[in-house]
């Protein structure tokens, strides 16, 4: 069996994993950072995509707020790239108490959100879509960021410090010697193989699974509860603004612009395992009319997509539980089980927000140095991630400018997100996978309204042209793709979208009959209990 050492084990390739790992490599320490998937696979992959400014938390928990706005602003600074300023929100609809914009503005001042009473009039102007009913209007610095460019950037830069990213690896056992953590057993998702992990410290960063990984320690006592959520996204942006509902946080009650979509999201349910989180239709109804509250003909607009996730809301045991996930805190809770369970060598980190990951990202590593008496400062708050060199934050309209300066010499392979062929061709060389859906996380493949339908027949013939795989892996690559999608889009299957997937699946289905292409599962798919209930998806929609 191979076995691999490192001083650092980083368990959990979100944005907390792939922070830490950042962190470690940049204080000098040999990294491995493993996740069961692909990077940002998770919880990290599937949030709403806000860069919270603290006003949501202002009344409610400010210390969150604090810490939010705090982190805006470093982030802001290292990971501008990956951040579109598009300004936000609090508004108070016919349906809210416009008195509590008193508390809100009280909170924010309280708690250093830079926030300011604005003219309704001038609101409507900016976004004449949102409801012209709206009684008071606050503006703050909230902004949106691209998970997956973060997360990347952020394994970049772990990288070129010597770290080592190791995705579709699951740990499967936690190494013990006495009373120490001393490393983990991984088994290769792609290739069955077992390895094992000799690590000097081991920093499980799994988020709503980090309660499994501490009793593969045999830790106990460790509760994280999954509090599920679901997103809708609207083909286009509603709003250019982060939109909130100036009222205590509840559910549907923010719309974010990102990228070409916006988003309105979302719920928390309290759900049994972080990997059973299943849309249904009464979520999806109550979201959209949540949408017609900031929006009227919210509903008459084209949703695009619905997707869900969960919050990894940590409970101490010790000091009681709460139902209601929402009533659990949003802070972070870095465990050092060494002063909690007299264990060495073995930190957890869980809760928190997508915002604050550098600062738990930072706690982790201090509460790892103070353990080794080690001194290596933090220096994620000043470092710039790869790719926000010149500090200059995402514009939107980028990538059309660019495809209007090659608009004669490139083929465009996706029409929605303005992918060109040696773009994709560079994408599918550099990452090393096969599998379409990575490739989509890292360009957007896909990801438009069109949700694959006339892009990923081309991008699989790709596949297969630069030798990435035979025939049946590529149309095994090619099933499994358009199933992740359908996933996403049968809850929604109303108007336009309803017509696309129609269209989608004469293409795929009545011309290219996929179904019974010869295909093979493609590297790092999806674990085959689920392929089977979305090739059932698949024939529903053949019917
Ligand atoms: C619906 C929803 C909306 C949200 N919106 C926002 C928002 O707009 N703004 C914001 O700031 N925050 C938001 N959050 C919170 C934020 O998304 C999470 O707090 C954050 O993404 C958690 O990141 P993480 O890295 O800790 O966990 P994750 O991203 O879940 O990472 C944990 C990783 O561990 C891996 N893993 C698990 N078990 C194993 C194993 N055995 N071996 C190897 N790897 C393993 C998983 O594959 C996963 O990739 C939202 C959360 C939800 C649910």
């Amino acid at each position: 069996m191979t076995t691999l050492q490192t001083e650092v084990l980083v368990i959990g390739g979100g944005a907390t994993g792939a922070g830490v790992a950042w962190d470690a490599a940049l204080r000098g320490f040999d990294t491995i950072l493993v996740d069961r998937r692909d990077l940002g696979e998770g919880t990290s992959g599937r949030f709403h995509g806000l860069l919270h400014s603290g006003g949501r938390y202002a009344v409610k928990d400010p210390h969150a707020a604090t810490e939010c706005i705090e982190e805006n602003l470093i982030l802001r600074h290292i990971a501008s790239d990956t951040i579109e300023d598009t300004g936000g929100l609090f508004v108070s609809t016919p349906d809210d108490d416009p008195a509590y914009g008193d508390r809100f503005l009280q909170g924010c001042k309280d708690t250093g959100v830079p926030a300011e009473e604005v003219d309704v009039a001038e609101v409507l102007k900016r976004e004449p879509r949102l409801n012209p009913r709206i009684k008071r209007a606050f503006t703050v610095p909230d902004a949106n960021i691209d998970a997956w460019k973060c997360i990347w950037a952020l394994a970049d830069g772990a990288t070129r410090h010597g770290a080592r990213i190791l995705t579709y690896h699951s740990v499967v056992a936690l190494h013990r010697d006495g009373d120490a953590v001393t490393g983990a057993r991984l088994r290769n998702e792609l290739t069955g193989e077992e390895l094992d992990v000799e690590a000097g410290f081991t920093l499980s960063a799994a988020g709503a699974w980090a309660a499994e990984i501490a009793h593969m320690a045999g830790v106990e006592g460790v509760r994280v509860a999954p509090g599920k959520g679901i997103m809708i996204a609207m083909n286009h942006r509603l709003v250019n603004t982060v939109v909130n509902r100036c009222t205590m946080p509840a559910d549907g009650d923010i719309l974010v612009p990102i990228r070409t979509v916006s988003v309105i999201g979302t719920t928390d349910i309290r759900t049994a395992h972080p990997d059973e989180i299943p849309v249904t239709q009464e979520e999806v109804d109550q979201m959209l009319d949540d949408g017609e509250t900031l929006v009227p003909g919210f509903r008459d607009a084209r949703a695009l997509r619905v997707w869900a996730g969960v919050r990894p809301l940590f409970e101490d045991v010790k000091t009681g539980d709460t139902e209601s996930t929402r009533d659990i805190g949003r802070s972070h809770a870095v465990l050092d089980h060494l002063e909690r369970d007299g264990l060495k060598g073995f930190v957890t980190m869980t809760g928190g927000k997508w915002t604050t990951f550098r600062l738990m990202a930072q706690d982790m590593v201090d509460v790892m140095c103070r353990q080794l008496g080690e001194d290596r400062a933090c220096r994620t708050r000043e470092e710039r991630l790869p790719g926000s060199e010149d500090g200059e934050t995402y514009q939107l309209g980028h990538r059309l400018r660019v495809r209007e300066r090659e608009l004669q010499d490139e083929q465009l392979v996706c029409e929605c997100e303005l992918i060109s062929r040696s773009r994709l061709e560079t994408a599918m060389r550099e990452r090393g996978t096969a599998n379409l859906d990575d490739i989509r996380r890292n360009l957007r493949l896909g990801m438009g309204p069109c949700q694959g339908g006339f892009c990923i027949y081309r991008a699989t013939g790709m596949l297969h042209a630069i030798g990435r795989q035979d025939g049946p892996s590529a149309a095994g690559s090619l099933v499994s793709f358009l199933q992740e999608r359908w996933k996403g889009v049968w809850p929604i299957l109303y108007g336009d979208q309803l017509r696309q997937a129609r269209l989608d699946d004469w293409i795929y289905q009545g011309a290219l009959d996929v179904e019974h292409a010869p295909a093979t599962a493609p590297v790092g798919a999806a674990p085959p209990e689920v392929r089977e209930a979305a090739a059932d998806g698949l024939k529903v929609s053949a019917a």
